[in-house]
């Protein structure tokens, strides 16, 4: 089982019309020349594993970070990509979730036909090279899931409601979770729209902003091979056999893509009129709390690798570390893209997101491939 480190990308989107009044001191982020780093404020420098300044195309932020992954996906891997950021700061964008005005196509739309265009491929080397793709899409509010893709339809009540369970071996699994068959980009595409119209649709209904909750789109791939003399990804990647071993029994693999959009980072004042008199505190959503520990446990035991005793990773802390359990210190390929402004009004949020983002780069996981 090899390990491979939680891999960091920062987005810093461009200065919006508000953000600009022709003071270049409004801008508290500067780039360092061809090296992933930048610098906020007067001396605070970050490395990550990419850094995208606000002229970054999707197209170009896709080329370089996301279709590494998508090659891996393809070989039976499990990958995750988490959006992290303030609210407004290009997540939704970035991810593709969200209605596309001016053809600016995110990740989750380029996926969809890179995967086709690749799965075709392999399928028309050999006709007993089968695939079948799945669609899943989630939300987390507060500590409740709701199934995105379920309909409500009174005379099909939902079966079981969606739940996170563990078998006897620990291994977290996703249960009573509509997986829908895919057979087409445009099949994806729909899936995408409607879960995220029936998110916003559920959010404006509860009074509350879709950008408090968290959302999971999870693409499942099955693919089986029989009789060749390679394995599934030197046949999608049209590569010679003659480096791999020979594989002579089918195989089946299983492999899990999710894409993350996570609530807003920022800290919330929240008024409480529950009581008498009015409350205001800081709210800092629970799942992105149980999550920034969890990456701190897990950061903490690779820093200390010498001693033997693991630090406790709180996983159960919520449903949404749950949920991402095999992302996190297990079997995936996981990348954060940490999202920000670099408007000085938004100093202190930025800041605390390339710190959170920072810690992530800590963690290291162990992947494998998932024979069905
Ligand atoms: P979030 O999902 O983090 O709340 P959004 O993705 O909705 O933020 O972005 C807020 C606004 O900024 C949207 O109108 C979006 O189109 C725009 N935006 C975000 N990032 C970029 C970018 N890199 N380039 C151009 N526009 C962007």
């Amino acid at each position: 089982m090899a390990t491979t480190a939680v891999r960091v990308a920062l987005r810093v989107r461009p200065l919006i019309v508000n953000n600009i009044n022709n003071n270049k001191d409004d801008c508290s982020i500067s780039f360092v020349k061809d090296e992933p780093q930048i610098i906020i404020g007067n001396d605070r420098s970050f490395t990550f594993d990419f850094v995208f300044p606000p002229e970054t195309s999707q197209q170009q932020l896709y080329e370089s970070s996301i279709i590494p992954l998508v090659d891996r996906f393809i070989e039976g891997k499990n990958v995750t990509i988490l959006a992290y950021g303030q609210t407004g700061s290009g997540k939704t964008y970035s991810m593709g979730t969200g209605i596309d005005t001016n053809n600016q196509q995110g990740i989750i739309p380029r996926f969809a036909h890179s995967l086709f265009e690749r799965m075709l491929d392999f399928q028309s080397k050999s006709s007993n090279n089968t695939f079948q793709i799945y669609a899943s899409f989630l939300e987390l509010y507060n500590e409740d899931i709701h199934d995105l893709l379920i309909t409500t339809d009174m005379n099909y009540p939902q079966q079981e409601n969606p739940t996170i369970r563990e078998d006897i071996d620990g291994k977290i699994y996703w249960a009573g979770i509509k997986e829908e068959r895919i057979y087409t980009v445009e099949d994806l595409m729909r899936c995408l729209k409607n879960g995220s119209q029936k998110r916003t649709t559920g959010s404006t209904e509860m009074n509350t902003s879709s950008s408090r909750s968290h959302a999971i789109f999870s693409i499942i791939l099955k693919q089986q091979t029989s009789h060749h003399e390679g394995n599934i990804a030197s046949l999608v990647e049209n590569k010679t056999t003659l480096d791999r071993p020979s594989i002579t029994t089918p195989q089946r693999l299983v492999s899990k893509f999710h894409f993350v959009d996570l609530a807003g980072s920022e800290r919330l004042k929240r008024t409480n009129a529950m009581g008498d008199r009015q409350k205001e505190g800081i709210f800092i959503n629970g799942g992105l709390l149980a999550l920034g520990n969890v990456i701190s446990a897990l950061g903490e035991d690779s820093n200390n690798k010498s001693s033997k005793k693991s630090q406790h990773v709180p996983y159960r802390d919520s449903k949404l570390t749950r949920l991402l359990q095999d992302s996190l210190g297990g079997n995936s390929h996981t990348l954060m893209l940490a999202c920000v402004s670099a408007s000085s009004s938004d100093y202190t949020e930025t800041l605390n997101t390339l710190k959170y983002a920072n810690r992530a780069r800590n963690i290291q996981n162990r992947v494998q491939i998932n024979q069905d």
